[in-house]
């Protein structure tokens, strides 16, 4: 298998959607994980975060809807190696951190960080092409989500620094 799985692109609008089906895929298994990680999670700040996060996320998920719409197509999801390999180097972390609830909360948030980077670059990258293509409602939608990515990136670096990080020593 290539790059995309479905047919091969031949132009810039297949490239976006080649996007939107990656990350409205990338999406639904981020609720899952975000699921998980707020099970597993001790620090307070950090399970309030990502509960935040998660309802972001789903509402994330329906702006990908609503850009599915905007350009005429029916939700569809693409898996891609990128992000099943976050999130699966993720569990693996956090399956071997699991005795030590300091440990937990760095990983969690190591595995959050790299999640929210690689939405930054998709939604970065998606927004660009929505630009060139004359996509307002698409890439205003887009930009709405990476906003908020950008947001808890952020917001995981400084519960890291704080908190997390200095308790796990
Ligand atoms: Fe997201
Ligand atoms: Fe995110």
């Amino acid at each position: 298998m290539g790059i995309f799985s479905a047919a091969k692109p031949e132009s810039l609008m297949d490239l976006l959607h080649h996007n939107l089906k990656d990350l409205y895929d990338a999406e639904l298994k981020v609720l899952e994980t975000l699921t998980e990680m707020i099970a597993a999670a001790s620090n307070d700040d950090l399970k309030a975060g990502l509960e935040q996060h998660r309802t972001e996320t789903e509402g994330q998920v329906k702006r990908l809807e609503e850009c599915f719409k905007e350009m005429d197509m029916e939700p569809e999801r693409q898996a891609r190696a990128g992000i099943d390999g976050i999130i699966k180097e993720g569990n693996k972390m956090l399956a071997e951190a699991k005795d030590d609830p300091a440990l937990t909360d760095v990983c969690i948030i190591e595995a959050s960080q790299k999640v929210e980077h690689y939405e930054i670059a998709s939604y970065g990258t998606a927004k660009a092409m929505a630009i060139e293509l004359g996509e307002t409602a698409v890439a205003e939608l887009l930009d709405a989500t990476l906003k908020e990515e950008f947001k808890t990136d952020e917001k995981l670096t400084d519960i890291a620094t704080k908190d997390v990080n200095p308790a796990a020593k």
